[in-house]
C-alpha cells in the first residue's frame, strides 16, 4: 500500500522520529503549527479514528508521554492534542495520527495555534527533543 506514514513507520522515508514503541511511532510534523509540533502514529495502517478499532487507545500512552517530554525539553506551558479524521475536517494524510502542539506562553488562545512567528529549524529541535546534540 502507497502510505506515507506506513513508510515513515517502516523507516523506507526519512522523518525527525523523537520516540517509537511496539505500537506507534512519534515524529516532528515538517510543517509546525508551533516549535515541537509532533505526530504520534499507529503502526498498524488504520485511515483514522472513523476507521480505528482500539489502534487509538494502544497509541495513547505515547500521546502522554510525547506531550509531557515537549513540554519539559522546549519549555512549553500546555500542548493541544487533536486528530483530524475525513477530508472535511482537514486530513490531509489518511492514517491514523495525533497532533501534538506544544503551546507557549507567548502566543497564548486556541486562535493561535497556528504560530505567525518564525519557526526554529526542525533539527534543532529535534536535538533539543531528543537531548541528542548530533541529532539531524
Ligand atoms: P492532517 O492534515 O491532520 O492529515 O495532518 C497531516 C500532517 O502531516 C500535516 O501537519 C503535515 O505537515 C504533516 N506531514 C506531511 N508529510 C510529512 C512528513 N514527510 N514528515 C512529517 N510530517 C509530515
Ligand atoms: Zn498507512
Amino acid at each position: 500500500m502507497d502510505c506515507l506514514f506506513c513508510s515513515i513507520a517502516a523507516g523506507d522515508i526519512p522523518a525527525k522520529i523523537i520516540d517509537s514503541d511496539d505500537v506507534s511511532v512519534a515524529f516532528l510534523d515538517i510543517e509546525p503549527f508551533q516549535d515541537g509540533h509532533t505526530l504520534v502514529i499507529s503502526r498498524k495502517h488504520v485511515t483514522s479514528v472513523l476507521d480505528d478499532d482500539g489502534e487509538l487507545a494502544r497509541i495513547s500512552p505515547m500521546v502522554t508521554k510525547v506531550a509531557r517530554r515537549l513540554v519539559d525539553s522546549l519549555g512549553a506551558s500546555g500542548v493541544n492534542i487533536m486528530s483530524n479524521a475525513g477530508e472535511v475536517a482537514g486530513q490531509s494524510v489518511h492514517h491514523l495520527h495525533i497532533h501534538v502542539i506544544p503551546r507557549y506562553d507567548r502566543e497564548p488562545g486556541i486562535s493561535a495555534i497556528r504560530s505567525t512567528m518564525p519557526r526554529r529549524p526542525i533539527e534543532e529541535v529535534a536535538a533539543i527533543v531528543t537531548g541528542d546534540p548530533h541529532r539531524k
